[in-house]
């Protein structure tokens, strides 16, 4: 279905909203991705440029002679990608999205990254955030709240 969803960095300077026409999305495996990002992999949703609106311009830096990528120059959050000329697509951060939820994981790309036991976590052991107590009390200090 077809929606405006919205999304931004973690500081909240860079904001956006895009028409979203469905779930897809993927993962990047990519050496430069990991680099870019410092994860093992990132999520990405493709979408059309044109279908993005900002509040709140990105930052942009050449990442590599083909292609750039945005982010936030305040507190570092990554943004997207997008080929500097071809195309007329980019790829949002999955997790930049105020709701990733709905996104579904269709495809890997750069399958020559992956590192295998990074791929499939189901079995391991689990703790939330707000039952780590020295997290909520570091938290409950500096702020009086948790912010969950
Ligand atoms: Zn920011």
């Amino acid at each position: 279905m077809a929606e405006e969803m919205p999304g931004g960095c973690a500081c909240g300077r860079v904001r956006y909203s895009v028409n979203i026409a469905d779930d897809d999305a993927y993962l990047c495996h990519c050496r430069m991705c990991q680099r870019a990002t410092g994860s093992i992999a990132i999520a990405f949703k493709n979408v059309k440029q044109r279908d993005v609106k900002w509040q709140g311009e990105p930052d942009w830096y050449d990442s590599a002679p083909i292609a750039a990528r945005l982010y936030c120059r305040e507190c570092g959050s990554s943004l997207g990608f997008q080929f500097k000329q071809g195309s007329e697509n980019m790829d949002l951060t999955v997790a930049s999205f105020d709701d990733p939820s709905r996104f579904r994981p269709t495809h890997h790309f750069g399958a020559e990254g992956i590192h295998r036991d990074w791929v499939n976590t189901e079995g391991l052991p689990q703790t939330r955030t707000d039952e780590h107590k020295p997290l909520v009390e570091k938290w409950i200090a500096a702020t009086g709240k948790f912010p969950g």
